[in-house]
């Protein structure tokens, strides 16, 4: 559970209010003594949405020793709290313990020498929280369905990202879309706790944190497509890893609401529509460039940069012949075909994609 981050669709779903039964002017313990119903409601809300949020207004009596006569109110202000999973229960009420005590000290802190009269009720206000990344499960396009090269496996939390790594990491050869096959990897593979939303941008830092438990051996890139039926596709994380022992390809993609993670099961078929060659490609991750044999893409990869074009590929032939002592010679260049000088001894090429003129 976090704070809400405000980037969300969201409608007023309920109100409720919360008493204590009995007097109460500690924090700690009114929050013990309303929670058992406030669990309750918020279970019943949990089971209608994929996740909500609510803040709380506490309705406060404090005592001013100075004025020994009045008594002061006030409502105190929670933020949103977020709630998507049962399982966030406990860390939800913590935050809502937490949220109480910071606000109750800045509120003594401005008006100096109070304390706590009495607290004496809670009123809950619960809207539905719907995240713009939900993160959970979206089916193919026909257009890539049909390739049979994805695994999508069919999740119904917000764990897609990790259930695509583990479709990889523990490939099945039937039925590899249906999550509980995965289920008994999450602890031994220390991805238990990786089950939000997950952006690109945290690729590169995920990737490290995976690689502390496989020694190093895997490779994570993400690709996307940006059109309807998943024609337009192209890279939008390449590891600088590419030559560990497992590539783990993922496509990532999105609908007004929700974004989603599957595994490339096999990369040449993803983007066989795009080649003329038959059979099995290999494919430069980076650059999309596609090679008939291994070896040659191996060559490419040594100095593709991806889409830095204008980068120089620079390499120097290395000596192949050694003097008498042993030395490498190092290698000249010669001029051979003299049929082919140009008559002309000095050629000036010049390439403008404008000229400009001052202006009068
Ligand atoms: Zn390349």
């Amino acid at each position: 559970m976090t704070q809400n981050g405000g980037s969300a669709f969201s409608k007023i779903l309920q109100s409720f209010e919360l008493f204590p039964r009995k007097h109460v002017n500690d924090i700690n313990e009114f929050i013990i003594k309303i929670q058992t119903i406030l669990r309750r409601r918020l279970l019943t809300l949990l089971e209608q949405q994929h996740g909500i949020k609510a803040y709380f207004v506490i309705d406060m009596e404090y005592d001013n020793p100075k004025e020994p006569e009045r008594t002061f109110h006030a409502f105190l202000n929670t933020r949103n709290l977020v709630l998507r999973s049962p399982a966030e229960l406990d860390h939800f009420i913590e935050q809502l313990k937490i949220e109480v005590l910071t606000r109750n000290e800045r509120f003594i802190r401005d008006k100096s020498g109070l304390v706590i009269h009495s607290i004496l009720k809670a009123t809950a206000n619960v809207q539905e929280y719907n995240p713009l990344e939900g993160s959970s499960y979206l089916p193919l396009p026909k257009f890539l369905a049909n390739k049979h090269a994805i695994v999508n496996v069919n999740n119904t939390d917000n764990r897609c990202f990790v259930y695509a790594i583990l479709a990889a990491l523990h490939p099945q050869a039937q039925n590899g879309n249906r999550s509980y096959l995965y289920e008994q990897y999450f602890e031994p593979d220390h991805l238990a706790n990786l089950h939000y939303r997950i952006s690109p941008n945290d690729i590169p830092a995920i990737e490290e944190q995976l690689n502390i438990h496989h020694n190093n051996s895997i490779a994570l890139n993400v690709f996307t497509f940006f059109d309807d039926n998943g024609k337009l596709r192209a890279p939008l994380y390449v590891s600088p890893h590419q030559n560990r022992e497992k590539i783990i390809d993922l496509l990532y993609w999105k609908t007004a609401r929700h974004t989603h993670y599957a595994w490339i099961r096999n990369f040449s078929s993803f983007m066989h529509d795009l080649t003329k060659q038959r059979g099995t490609t290999s494919w430069c991750r980076r650059c999309l460039g596609h090679f008939g044999r291994e070896s040659t893409l191996q060559n490419h990869q040594q100095f593709c940069r991806g889409d830095n074009l204008l980068e120089p590929i620079v390499t120097m032939p290395q000596p192949k012949y050694h003097d008498r002592r042993g030395n490498p010679i190092p290698p000249q260049l010669e001029f051979k075909n003299i049929k082919y000088q140009m008559k002309c001894p000095f050629v000036f090429v010049a390439d403008c994609e404008a000229f400009y003129k001052e202006n009068e």
